[in-house]
């Protein structure tokens, strides 16, 4: 069968908010008796916005709508979409934008996404815009020229304080996720991103999910280096 737009378009939008909690296996801090939920989730392409950026796309005084709520506080997939379009006018449709909206204005892709369409993605840590390729956005109300900003995002893991303590690591440190599935993997060098706010969540985008099968996989954990 041939998926119509709208099908695509709702895969897309399951596949942004595809998690997968693995809790059961972390033991207890023997002292504080702290157990880490950990959760992974792939994050599919998606753009952020900055509101004048947000106005280009989608016309004067437009704001951002909660489609879904995501993990980390505050933060959703919103019903608003863009069209990103690389050189030689090849381009990926639907690409959901997150909200609330951002300082700056950034597009985060897989290596699949940017062999498709013609670009080649710097990994970056988010808001490292530095030498970074630019795009067009397309909206509804207009086109955004989009300088710089587009990345594969840099594979991390969200921690709050208590994770912090229970894994023994700091803001800025690497771990590695091991993860159990018929395509066993080691995903090393997980960015570390510490924040009272956050939750404990990792990061991960579709090739990664898709090369190690996450979502089937049987255990997946965290392990300090
Ligand atoms: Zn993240």
């Amino acid at each position: 069968m041939i998926a119509t737009p709208q099908a695509i378009d709702r895969a897309m939008v399951e596949n942004i908010v595809r998690q997968i909690i693995y809790d059961r296996f972390a033991p207890r801090d023997a002292r504080t008796g702290y157990r880490p939920r950990l959760l992974v989730n792939i994050s599919a392409r998606h753009a952020h916005v900055t509101q004048e950026d947000l106005e280009v796309l989608y016309g004067k005084g437009a704001k951002l709508t909660p489609f879904k709520k995501l993990n980390q506080e505050g933060e959703f997939a919103a019903d608003q979409t863009v069209t990103v379009i690389g050189p030689r006018q090849r381009m990926i449709p639907n690409v959901r934008i997150l909200g609330p909206c951002r300082t700056f204005t950034q597009v985060e892709l897989a290596f699949t996404d940017g062999i498709s369409l013609g670009i080649d993605l710097p990994v970056r840590k988010s808001g490292n815009h530095e030498n970074t390729p630019g795009c067009w956005l397309q909206g509804p109300a207009g086109i955004l020229p989009l300088h710089q900003g587009v990345i594969r995002a840099e594979r991390h893991v969200h921690m709050g304080d208590a994770d912090i303590a229970y894994y023994g690591v700091k803001d800025g440190d690497r771990m590695n996720l091991r993860i159990e599935s018929d395509c066993p993997t080691v995903l090393e060098g997980l960015l570390v991103r510490h924040s009272p706010k956050f939750k404990l969540e990792v990061h991960l985008d579709t090739d990664e999910g898709n090369a190690s099968n996450l979502t089937k996989a049987t255990h997946v954990e965290l392990v300090k280096v």
